[in-house]
């Protein structure tokens, strides 16, 4: 009989890097399973999609692909996009179409510095620097609604409208979701991105209903940021920061610019949350196929890291995510770090190091 708790985690390694970094966290979660303080088990199964299934079947996974992921504990992703494919194909095809079917509505992407890894701030300082971004991941300005029409003038004078829907529901749920987070962080503190001064209507209703959120919440420290000095408060004071909840196109350009500032898309991690757990949630690296460096084995896998503590987080494992973490900055402050941040090792040594400090 076996007496520890059993996962089940569904792998979607697709594209590129995706393949090589996602096998070097199966290792890792592995190993964590199995010398946790309170042991448990992972039970993987790889699902084989993505561009190369695409050019044998001409879909990116197989029509009933959703009906196969649902019922396991989570699902962690590689990355898609090839050549062969067209990139709102490949996009759409798999990773968006897991995000939205099981109506993951939370993105969360944590913009955490690591000690050995140069960020462009060089601050002296910057490695205690940690922030995450909450991203509302179903509406917004991506929810596809809009048009074109050539009108009676004809080429030459066409016009088209992009809609972004903020329904309060929707508005609620992410901010809620921002503020407890806030509640299990040391520096208790949520900032608001809008852009309410501009956009009279979806913006107007953000801000309102992140006022009456913040109402519940009056041990959280609450200030509401237009998006363009969000910008800059990043780069020059991202000490202010703790919890960041911004819109659908806010979050995505604000946590590209926190990626940057960490030193690289390969140390980017992010978890799509479905929070009321009717569906399983999906973790992954920010970054996409890098096809420029495929197969090379020197992908950067600590995105990919990041992405399974995340992972453990969601699976009710905090000293497993914690040890994690640990084992993340121990590796990076050694100085054992692939060309992207600006060492020499393989994504296998850094694999092999991070397993050591575990
Ligand atoms: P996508 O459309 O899938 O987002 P992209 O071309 O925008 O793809 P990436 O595939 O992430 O973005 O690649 C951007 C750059 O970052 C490339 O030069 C790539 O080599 C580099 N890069 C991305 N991920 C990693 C990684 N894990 N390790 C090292 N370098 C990486
Ligand atoms: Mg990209």
């Amino acid at each position: 009989m076996n007496a520890h708790p059993t996962f089940r985690i569904a792998a979607i390694p697709a594209d590129g890097v995706g393949a090589e970094v996602v096998e070097a966290t199966r290792t890792v979660l592995n190993e964590i399973a199995r010398n946790a303080a309170e042991p448990f088990e992972l039970s993987w199964e790889e699902f084989p999609w993505g561009s190369h299934y695409y050019e044998q079947h001409g879909r990116m996974m197989p029509e009933d692909g959703l009906d196969q992921l649902n019922g396991f504990d989570a699902i962690f992703f590689g990355a898609v996009g090839w050549p062969s494919v067209p990139d709102h194909v490949s996009l759409w095809g798999l990773r968006l179409a897991v995000c939205q079917g099981f109506d993951q509505w939370a993105n969360i992407r944590p913009v955490r510095f690591l000690p050995g890894v140069r960020s462009p701030l060089r601050r002296a300082d910057t490695a205690d620097l940690d922030w995450v971004v909450i991203r509302e991941n179903s509406e917004g300005e991506y929810a596809g609604l809009g048009g074109r029409n050539l009108g009676a003038r004809g080429a030459g004078h066409e016009v088209a409208v992009q809609s972004a829907l903020f329904t309060e529901t929707g508005c609620e749920r992410i901010i809620r979701f921002a503020f407890d987070m806030a509640r299990e962080r040391d520096h208790r503190k949520v900032t608001g991105v809008t852009k309410s001064n501009a956009q009279q209507y979806g913006m107007v209703l953000w801000d309102e209903v992140f006022q009456r959120v913040a109402a519940d919440y009056p041990d959280v420290e609450t200030e509401l940021v237009l998006v363009d000095a969000m910008a800059a408060r990043f780069v020059l004071h991202p000490e202010s920061l703790s919890v960041v909840v911004a819109s659908n196109l806010h979050a995505d350009i604000l946590s590209d610019l926190g990626s940057a500032l960490v030193g690289s898309l390969g140390v980017a991690a992010s978890a799509n949350i479905n929070v009321e757990r009717r569906f399983p949630s999906m973790f992954e690296p920010v970054h996409g196929s890098a096809p420029d460096i495929a197969g090379q084995g020197i992908a950067n896998p600590i995105g990919a890291f990041g992405s399974a503590a995340l992972l453990l987080d969601h699976l009710g494992l905090p000293a497993a995510a914690d040890s994690l973490r640990r084992a993340i900055t121990a590796v990076t402050a050694a100085g054992v770090l692939t060309p992207d941040v600006g060492g020499q090792a393989s994504t296998k040594e850094v694999t092999s190091a991070l397993i050591e400090h575990l």
